[in-house]
This record gives C-alpha cells, sequence and structure tokens, in this order.
C-alpha cells in the first residue's frame, strides 16, 4: 500500500497541516476529477478546505 501525503497551511494560524491518505490500489495515480473536497484539521480549531474545481481557460 502507497501512502499519498497531502501537505496545506490552515487558513487561519498558518500552521502547516497534513493529511495521510493510504492508497490501496498502489498504483500512485491519483484522478484529481474524482477527488472529494479534502478537510484537514487544525490544533486552532479550524478546518481547511481544499476544493478542486475543473475549468477550461
Ligand atoms: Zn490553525
Amino acid at each position: 500500500m502507497i501512502v499519498q501525503t497531502f501537505k496545506t497551511h490552515c487558513e487561519d494560524c498558518g500552521e502547516e497541516l497534513v493529511s495521510r491518505i493510504g492508497d490501496m490500489t498502489g498504483s500512485n495515480e491519483i484522478i484529481v476529477d474524482f477527488m472529494d473536497d479534502m478537510e484537514f484539521e487544525c490544533n486552532c480549531g479550524t478546518t481547511t478546505v481544499i476544493h478542486i474545481e475543473k475549468y477550461t481557460s
């Protein structure tokens, strides 16, 4: 199993936030089209949400 590590920073206090998700397929591929919103909970009580939006430019 591959563990994907996602990092961002808290929108409120700037603390580095880490989320690890186990990838059972082991292919190390992420199809971003199908990614849900990612929630990063910080010790300060703020939840930072990453939302992926697809558009053309
Ligand atoms: Zn915070």
